[in-house]
């Protein structure tokens, strides 16, 4: 699909995300060194994430205010409402703000406009391959990815790098068209096969999950499916027959990136379930191999 014209306006260029972190340089979140940026906020309630201080965006009630042994946070008002503010060159990163938090948020955020996200890509851009967007969920923050991706696909500077998702597969197939235009490709984490247990994990059934992965495979932008393996927890084993034939119809070469969950950063029930050691993933990848799959990619380090 051809990438439509493009015209900037001040609100476009203006827009902010809520991003937890930016790393300028990565290697496993897409193809080649990608800069990327995560979104904070999330619609899924995993109870394995490895990083639950991302799931819920900041109300500013300001108890984690006080804990700060740094001082480093402050309540200022912005657009008539009450919002943290987070000074990084006094914090320590220990992260008592973190765990007192009622939201599962995280005071320690940064908004960047697409205009900041440009003038970064623009220094970088002789180094990455492109960007990946991820998160929490980053499709919640679509707006701004949309605008970002649109301004690198016009720019002459900036056109050679790649834009990819990395997302639960929960946006809706009208925010999906709105995206693909300005999208190379993308990577949707099926977390469970069965809509109850993909409801026990996430707390969310798995059918706009499905849609997502169709679509993009379709229009030719599934970069990959992930699937993370967490022994009788997940049913990718149980319902291998099912979850192979699934995947041939995508393609036999469809990339199926296989990630072992590890109790790193995990908290309450999660820490309960077993890891998952290279046995169980070369077992796993050996089952896809066998019906048909030519296209898995291990972990490349188990915890
Ligand atoms: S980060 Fe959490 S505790 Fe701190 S102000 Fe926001 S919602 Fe309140
Ligand atoms: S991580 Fe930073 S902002 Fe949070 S409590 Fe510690 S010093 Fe304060």
């Amino acid at each position: 699909m051809s990438t439509p014209p493009v015209s900037f306006n001040k609100a476009a260029i203006n827009k902010q995300a809520i991003v937890s972190q930016l790393l300028p340089f990565s290697c496993v979140d897409g193809p080649g060194s990608r800069l990327v940026l995560f979104l904070q906020g999330c619609n899924y309630q995993c109870k394995n994430c490895h990083n639950p201080h991302t799931i819920g965006l900041c109300d500013g009630c300001g108890d984690c205010i006080a804990t700060c042994p740094d001082k480093a946070l402050t309540l200022i008002k912005a657009n008539n409402k009450h919002q943290i503010h987070w000074d990084k060159d006094r914090c320590s990163q220990c992260d008592t703000c973190l765990a007192v938090c009622p939201q599962q948020a995280n005071p320690k955020v940064t908004r960047y406009t697409v205009e900041e996200i440009l003038a970064i890509l623009h220094h970088q851009r002789h180094f990455i391959n492109g960007i990946t967007v991820s998160g929490g969920e980053a499709s919640l923050q679509l707006p701004f990815i949309i605008e970002l991706f649109k301004a690198i696909k016009a720019s002459p500077q900036l056109s050679q790098l790649t834009c990819m998702l990395n997302t639960n597969g929960s946006l809706s197939l009208t925010g999906w068209h709105k995206l693909l235009p300005f999208l190379d490709g993308a990577m949707v984490d099926l977390k469970a096969w069965q809509r109850d247990t993909h409801r026990y994990i996430t707390g969310r059934d798995n059918h706009a999950v499905f849609k997502s992965i169709e679509l993009l495979a379709q229009q030719q932008k599934l970069y990959e499916v992930r699937l993370l393996h967490i022994p009788g927890i997940t049913d990718f084993e149980q319902e291998i027959d099912a979850l192979s034939c699934y995947l041939l119809r995508l393609g036999a070469d469809t990339r199926v990136k296989l990630n072992a969950f590890h109790h790193h950063g995990v908290v309450d029930e999660a820490l309960t379930w077993p890891s998952c050691t290279q046995t169980d993933i070369e077992a796993l990848a050996a089952s896809l191999t066998q019906r048909g799959l030519t296209n898995i990619v291990l972990p490349s380090i188990y915890l």
